[in-house]
């Protein structure tokens, strides 16, 4: 019998909950700590920035959170994504592994990251918020939260990292024809913005810098809200939807994955694929599972960086986050990963890295543009750079399988696609792109400033 490569659910089968993670933790999560005090924040202390209903989702410890008929609408629009068996990767590769990745770049903004702004823009909506700022790097998260945006009717504006908003122009236009406002950061608008340009001129901007300006912003005015596109537990439970539709994908299959691997930025996307499996190896029945977490070299959060408080943004205005960090002024060289240079990672992954329940790797960026290109040149698909870091571990992990003989299971988490992102394809096939090393004194000084709890 011929094997499948897709795996496809009917509509009806878009999971009706997210799941919580925080119901099932071995330990609890430490707390999250408010900047001046030092005590853990209360809702009223985040009130400004979210609508409640988001701040409750933050605390939950309810197992299942059901998702809004509203939400769960929209998400027809491109849910459930397709599950595929990567075949003809597989043949390239000659490996008895057996890959499987599930594909998030048919939203219309081409990632995983409105399965959260449609969510986040729908609770905005119904506590009446007009409108809401954030940040972007490589121009996703400002592109879907746009969309989201417009699915809603609210004012969307979006403070782009200086060096994305340059590298990358598709993206920002994308945000207009979603009816958004963007500009690029450090800008003028904010205080935090004209700190950083009267220092530095020209300075590429970072995910912390632009967070502190899109937060500034947002407590100024009451009309106006903040969005986090990763790193927020809230954030993190939307993105289960992933894991909950590959789990079925996946028995539909018959297979179980020894290995799931994703990469990570602030770790939204791939958190949402493997905590409903997480959930399994937590209680017993999987054991086994290996969950590989890939980041930048250039940017290695998990694997090089100390496990403290810090602030989310560059200016000290979020609250304190217990997470494996870099320092928040830590300005990552300019990969084109755009999506995964941010100094901090998700509370929730650290946790769970913390416990030895996931594993993470640090990979150079010519390396994974390698990866990228092999698998579009054998599956067709051309991946963002972000993803490329996934793939390139995804065929590494298959290579090792032929070399020992072991038909593994490998669950790639693909996060989306890379049609806009073909300058940095270009500067790779034209042999321009280059590798950067991990920046460890300019780390060093970084941590330095790391506020004492
Ligand atoms: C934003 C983005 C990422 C990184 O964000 P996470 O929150 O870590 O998921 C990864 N891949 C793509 C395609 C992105 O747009």
């Amino acid at each position: 019998m011929e094997e499948r490569v897709k795996f496809v659910l009917d509509e009806k089968e878009i999971p009706t909950h997210w799941y919580n993670i925080l119901a099932d933790l071995p330990e609890p999560m430490p707390p999250v700590l408010h900047p001046a005090t030092k005590k853990p924040v209360g809702p009223a202390d985040l009130a400004p920035l979210f609508p409640m209903e988001l701040i409750k989702q933050e605390v939950s410890t309810e197992r299942w959170i059901e998702i809004p008929e509203e939400v769960r609408d929209i998400y027809k629009m491109w849910r459930p994504t397709i599950l595929y068996r990567a075949k003809r990767l597989e043949k390239a590769l000659d490996t008895p592994a057996k890959v499987y990745f599930k594909y998030e770049g048919t939203s219309p903004p081409g990632s995983h990251k409105p399965n959260t702004a449609v969510a986040q823009a729908y609770y905005n909506k119904k506590e009446g918020i007009k409108r809401i700022t954030t940040e972007t790097g490589a121009g996703q998260w400002g592109s879907a939260l746009s969309f989201a945006g417009a699915c809603f009717g609210i004012e969307i504006k979006v403070y782009m990292v200086a060096v994305s908003y340059h590298q990358k122009p598709y993206r920002r236009v994308m945000m207009e024809v979603w009816g958004a406002k963007c500009i690029p950061s450090p800008s003028n608008e904010t205080k935090s913005g004209r700190a950083m340009l009267k220092k530095d001129p020209d300075c590429p901007g970072s995910l912390g810098l632009a967070i502190s300006e899109a937060v500034e912003e947002a407590v100024s005015r009451d009309d106006t809200h903040y969005s986090l596109g990763s790193v927020l537990n809230h954030v993190l439970l939307h993105q289960t939807i992933i894991g909950l539709e590959s789990k079925k994908q996946m028995e539909m299959a018959g297979v179980y994955p020894d290995i799931i691997i994703g990469c990570i930025g602030g770790g939204s996307n791939f958190a949402g694929m493997y905590l409903p499996f997480v959930k399994d190896k937590i209680d017993g029945t999987k054991p086994d599972l290996r969950v590989i977490n890939c980041e930048p070299a250039s940017c290695p959060t998990l694997t090089k960086g100390p496990y403290a408080y810090d602030y989310g943004d560059e200016a000290g205005l979020t609250p304190l986050l217990k997470m494996y960090t870099l320092g928040h002024d830590f300005m990552p060289p300019p990969v084109h990963a755009g999506g995964l240079r941010y100094h901090g990672m998700a509370p929730i992954i650290c946790h769970l890295y913390k416990l030895g329940l996931v594993e993470a790797r640090a990979e150079h960026q010519l390396g994974t543009f390698k990866a990228g290109i092999d698998f579009a040149r054998s599956e067709g698909i051309i991946s963002a750079p972000e993803t490329n870091h996934a793939i390139r571990v995804t065929i590494d992990e298959a290579l090792k399988c032929k070399e020992t003989g072991e038909s593994k299971t490998i669950l790639l988490a693909h996060s989306g696609h890379g049609h806009v992102d073909m300058a940095a394809y270009e500067a790779y096939l034209s042999g321009k792109l280059k590798d950067y090393e991990y920046p460890e004194a300019m780390v060093k000084k970084s941590l330095e400033k790391l506020p004492q709890v």
